[in-house]
């Protein structure tokens, strides 16, 4: 018997990987099907921002004198819908699952030496995958009781007058963007630098053309947070406080290797310290989002089976969900890297900000000697639909010069390719 803990991205591809080859195989969720990323995390950041985007294009329209009506948003409203909708798909994702051949069972499972227990009842493996996530991550400030996180945005019941978003990173732009869309006023406080992973060039169209209006405290420390306030190093905010500020791993239940910040310590192959049992997803020292949590399942799951597989951790393709999507690939190895870029092209959901001169911007550094393709940004209304297959172009070995001959589909926002064709010449 296979038993796998947790039915998020990396569990339920796990579970579906083992049955399509044949195994018993047994899934156990403590809450909902579909994980952080469909509950909590990823489709709740899709179905809010596809508003702000809406709220942001009839904005803009209005702005050029073509429609004329002002969006009001129904926040409660909203939320029962997002609900509804997210409920449908994790209805789907359960049927899809058991479908594939997947026994599920609902309850909060531990590992008792060589047995997992559910529900007092003990059941024994051949192999386990441990797939179970993560929570966020609360930092230890003073009232840190008062603020809210990702978990609460679809349980607060009418949108602040001012949200304070504690944290510099992904997750605290997405929101930032999305609150401020929705007519809060927004402050981000970010410890150190904000967005602090992106290229330089790019965090500054992001804060100047994307989150124009939201105010961006960087090296500010947060000292206390009240009910409707929060103090920090350069002063006193009012507002409520939501908090960005990471995530930390559901690992405690099982006595295997963690590293400082208790993550699972897996190898390629996604074996833990503990002979049989595997670890996969967000649990672990190694994935960041889901499609490499989903990927991590299938690989454990694979060399659970028996089939030797290793995962790649190469040109993995990242995206923030913005006004446009920020999306990227940043192996960042090469030191003499030649720099190419060049604002988006007027084409669908651009096409009417070429008159704001707000139409995304796209950058990609390659490496002249070898032809290698190390970093590409594309702030895009499409962006991660192409960042996406260029990595597994990237994956299979194609280098810049492989893009001389490319055939685009027109019109399209994607100014990655013109890039790469200009420099292909170079080579
Ligand atoms: C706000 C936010 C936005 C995000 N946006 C994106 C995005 O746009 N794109 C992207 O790629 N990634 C995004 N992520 C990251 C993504 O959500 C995670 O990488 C992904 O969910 C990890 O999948 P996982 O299966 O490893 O863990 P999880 O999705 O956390 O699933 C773990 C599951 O295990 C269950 N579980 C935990 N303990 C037990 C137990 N003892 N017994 C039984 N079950 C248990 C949990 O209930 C949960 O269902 C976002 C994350 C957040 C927080």
């Amino acid at each position: 018997m296979y038993v796998i803990i947790g039915g998020g991205p990396a569990g339920r591809f796990a579970a579906m990987e083992l049955a399509a080859l044949n195994k018993e195989t047994l899934l156990i969720e403590k809450k909902y099907m579909g994980g952080t990323c469909l509950n909590e995390g990823c489709m709740v950041v899709c179905g809010l921002n596809d508003i702000a985007r809406f709220i942001d294009n009839a904005k803009n329209l209005k702005n050029h004198g073509i429609i004329d009506f002002e969006c009001e948003i129904k926040y409660k409203h909203l939320l029962k819908k997002l609900k509804k909708t997210i409920k449908t798909i994790r209805k789907i994702n359960e049927k899809e699952t058991k479908e594939s051949g997947v026994e599920i069972i609902y309850g909060e499972a531990k590992v008792i030496e060589d047995k997992v227990q559910v529900d007092g009842e003990k059941i024994s493996y051949d192999k386990l995958i441990v797939a179970t996530g993560i929570k966020p991550h609360i930092p230890p400030i003073d009232g840190v009781e008062n603020a809210i996180t990702y978990r609460d945005v679809l349980e607060i019941d009418e949108l602040p007058e001012v949200i304070n978003i504690v944290g510099g990173g992904h997750t605290a732009s997405e929101f930032a963007y999305i609150f401020s869309r929705f007519g809060c006023k927004v402050n981000v406080i970010c410890r150190s630098k904000f967005l602090k992973n992106l290229d330089p060039e790019i965090k500054k169209y992001v804060v100047e053309k994307l989150l124009d209006d939201v105010k961006i405290y960087e090296n500010t420390k947060t000292l206390k947070i009240g009910e409707e306030y929060i103090e920090t190093s350069k002063g006193k905010i009012e507002g409520k406080t939501f908090l960005a500020t990471g995530v930390t791993p559901n690992s405690k239940i099982v006595n295997v290797k963690k590293d400082s910040k208790e993550h699972i310590i897996v190898n390629e192959k996604m074996e833990t310290s503990m002979k049989n049992v595997y670890a996969a997803g967000a649990v672990t020292n190694r994935a960041k989002n889901t499609p490499v949590a989903r990927m991590e399942g299938i690989v454990a799951a694979r060399n659970a089976a028996g089939i030797e597989t290793r995962m790649r951790y190469d040109y993995i393709p990242n995206s923030i969900s913005l006004k446009y999507d920020v999306a990227f690939i940043d192996e960042n190895k090469n030191k003499k890297l030649v720099n190419a870029k060049m604002p988006g092209p007027a084409g669908p959901g651009s096409f009417w900000e070429v008159l704001n001169k707000n139409t995304g911007l796209s950058k990609v550094s390659v490496d002249l000697n070898t032809g290698e393709i190390s970093r590409v940004y594309a702030v895009s209304p499409i962006g991660r639909d192409y960042v996406a297959y260029l990595s597994h172009l990237l994956r299979l070995g194609s280098k810049v010069q492989d893009f001389d001959n490319f055939i685009e589909v027109h019109p399209s926002t994607d100014s990655v390719y013109k890039l790469l064709r200009f420099l292909a010449k170079r080579i």
